[in-house]
């Protein structure tokens, strides 16, 4: 199982990871968080992983 993680305090809330992927991510107040694991979502953890600008974003296998 893939399941990715954000660090909550490097995120800056950009809101990249979600609009690449709401399926998988969605903001809590200012920060974004993970609502499922990447098995149960069609999205590229790795190119979400690549388009963070602050790298908050990493995978657990
Ligand atoms: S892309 Fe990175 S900095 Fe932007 S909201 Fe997602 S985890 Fe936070």
């Amino acid at each position: 199982m893939i399941k990715a993680k954000i660090d909550p305090d490097k995120c800056i809330g950009c809101g990249t990871c979600v609009s690449m992927c709401p399926e998988m991510f969605e903001m809590t107040g200012n920060k974004a968080s993970v609502i499922k694991d990447g098995d149960s979502v069609a999205c590229d953890i790795d190119d979400i992983i690549d388009n963070c600008p602050v790298e908050a974003i990493f995978k657990e296998e």
